[in-house]
Formats: structure tokens, sequence, C-alpha cells
């Protein structure tokens, strides 16, 4: 089976647990104001792989992913854009590896069989709840975010474990009602939330915009302060364990 990818990370550190390869999976489902992977967005970008030649791949650093309960990870774009291939490449990763699989997910995205059966191969889901008010979030990521909580709410009944990112965008995410909403949703999914991720908004992806020759939708906004950043984690904290800045 063969799709199309952005591009690879071979030793990840920062999506999911120990030592990860990761998959940059090309197409995204949004279009995120602040996204710093604007080259992922189209679906026909990037090169195209076939799973063999991941796994091959993957098997060159098979110590180091099997150290500390790393493994693979699908990110983008929006891996579940690419279901199918996902559920193979986690099975085989798996079934003939002996190592987990994450997928870095929008969850915006229909709860079709492939994705399901993608989902039957996944230990770790790190799902991005962008903002819990639907206008708002429409206006940050182009989306409505009915499919993220019908997401949300059906992996909290899989087996596998769920950790809630969360980024913080100064005027548009910063409103402390609406973190309280986050904070008591995000509790509300239950103990297959192990942990929740603040990512702060940073401007490292600008240069991707301006090297497609597009206009960046936030251009002159500053990352946010780390008193809005405790701010957000203490309001996350009262409902929530282990939550990370
Ligand atoms: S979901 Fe991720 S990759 Fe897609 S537009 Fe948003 S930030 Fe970018």
């Amino acid at each position: 089976m063969k799709t199309r990818i952005h591009s690879v990370e071979s030793m990840g550190t920062v999506d999911g647990p120990g030592i990860r390869f990761i998959v940059f999976f090309q197409g995204c489902s949004m279009g995120c104001k602040f996204c710093h992977n604007r080259d992922t967005w189209d679906r026909h970008s990037g090169h195209e792989v076939s799973v063999d030649e991941l796994i091959e791949k993957i098997k060159a650093g098979l110590p180091f992913f099997k150290n500390a309960n790393g493994g693979v990870t699908a990110s983008g774009g929006e891996p579940l854009l690419h279901a199918e291939f996902v559920e193979e490449l986690f099975r085989r990763c798996k079934e003939e590896l002996g190592i987990t699989t994450t997928l870095d997910t929008s969850g915006c995205i229909e709860l079709t069989d492939s994705v399901k059966a993608a989902l039957k191969y996944t230990d770790y889901v790190l799902l991005d709840i962008k903002h819990m008010v639907d206008e708002k979030h429409k206006n940050l990521t182009g989306r409505h975010n009915d499919l993220v909580f019908a997401f949300a709410e059906y992996i909290k009944t899989l087996p596998l474990e769920i950790w809630i990112r969360h980024v913080v965008v100064p005027g548009y995410t910063t409103d402390m009602q609406d973190v309280e909403a986050l904070a008591l949703y995000v509790k509300s999914l239950g103990e297959n939330v192990k942990r929740i991720d603040i990512l702060p908004y940073h401007m490292m992806g600008i240069y991707k915009w301006e090297e497609m020759g597009l206009p960046y939708p936030l251009e002159g906004l500053e990352p946010p302060t780390p008193e809005i950043l405790n701010e957000i984690k203490q309001i996350l904290e009262k409902y929530n364990k282990n939550v990370y800045l």
C-alpha cells in the first residue's frame, strides 16, 4: 500500500513516549491560522511512500524505539486522512516489530470504518483540542468542532491512552472562561486521559507561509506570556492531573 507523506523524523522525542519514528502525512482537514506545518495541507504534495519502505526505515532504529516504550508516531497534516495506510503501518509495527503506536491527530475527521480500524492498532492518541466554542473554533481553524468532540467521545471508550494538547494563541484561546470549559470537558473524558500538554503559540513556522507566497494570518502576533500560560495551567489543574507546560 502507498500514500503521500511530507517527511519522516527518525528520532523524535516529543510526539509520544520514548524515542519515536515520526511520519508526517500529507494533507490536513483543518486550516489553522497558527499552523507551523503549512506545507502539509495539500493532500497531493509531498512524496509517495509504501508501508514496506517505512517498515524498513523503522527497523534501522529498532533498538532505540524499543527502549523506553518508544515506537512510531503518525502525525501531519492529518494522518487519519490516510486511515487505511495508518492501520497497516500500525498493525505491522505492533505485530512484526513489537513497538508502540501513537496517533497525533486533530480529531477533525468522520468516524469511518477505516478510522475505527486504525484506532484498533493505536496505543496513544495525541488529541489536539483547539477551542471549546464552535464559533471561535471555526474562526481559528476554518472548521467546526463537532467532529472533534465526536472523535473524543469515541476514543474515550477504547483501550488506549489519550494525551490532550492545547495550543495557547493570545487573543484567540486566552478567554479564561473558555479555558475553564476546556478543563471541565477534558475531565469528562475520564480515566483514559493521562496527560495534558499546553503548547504556547510560536512563530517558527512563519517562514513556510512566506516560502509558499501566502500571507501569514497571525502577522504580528507575539507568543503568550509566562503569566498567561501559568494562569491557563492552573485552571486546567483545578480539574485534571498531569498538566504540563
Ligand atoms: S490541524 Fe495541525 S497541521 Fe492541520 S492546519 Fe491545524 S495545526 Fe496545521
